[in-house]
């Protein structure tokens, strides 16, 4: 983890604000409930995180009981362009801070009454972290695919549509 600087707390602090809200909306949840996520820190993950873009962190205490530690979010995620999949991420963190540990049938349930698709805003996200990272694109000769990776794909790699071999093209502006 991170540690998030002022700004970051402050758009985690609003992310918060509006989650809570629909969640109270939603009159599912108990007013208990909800002023217990209330307490739980904020914080961001590393900024290169790619697999996960959300993640809602436990202690054990002395008793042997799990705590909620803290939920950190992918500090892409604070930017505008990506708010409302932030929202949806926090809402999945909230349920798994609520003692929805796994993602069974109920969790599932419980997530797909959020207002907003967040399956193919999640897609997108990540096509968008890694190309972000991406050094390379590896390209389909025949149907002009291109699919951006940190390393060269070396002709092992097959077209998926085409059975082509991909082709290495290098990104311009690559770090
Ligand atoms: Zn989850
Ligand atoms: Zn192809």
């Amino acid at each position: 983890m991170a540690r998030a600087n002022p700004d970051q707390l402050a758009s985690l602090e609003s992310l918060k604000e509006r989650v809570l809200e629909v969640m109270a909306s939603l009159s599912l949840f108990g007013a208990a409930e909800l002023r217990a996520l209330e307490e739980v820190r904020l914080g961001v993950l590393r900024r290169n995180a790619t697999q996960r873009h959300g993640v809602t962190r436990w202690k054990v205490l002395a008793s042997g009981s799990l705590e909620v530690e803290s939920v950190d979010l992918h500090p892409e995620l604070l930017n505008q362009a990506w708010r409302d999949y932030a929202e949806f991420v926090l809402y999945h963190e909230y349920l798994h801070a609520m003692g929805h540990r796994a993602h069974d049938q109920r969790f599932r349930a419980l997530e797909s009454l959020w207002p907003n698709d967040g399956q193919n805003r999640g897609k997108a996200f990540t096509k968008a972290m890694r190309l972000n990272r991406a050094q390379w694109i590896w390209e389909c000769p025949t149907c002009g695919q291109g699919f951006p990776r940190q390393r060269r794909g070396a002709g092992r790699f097959l077209c998926r549509t085409c059975r082509c071999v991909l082709v290495d093209v290098p990104i311009e502006n690559a770090q």
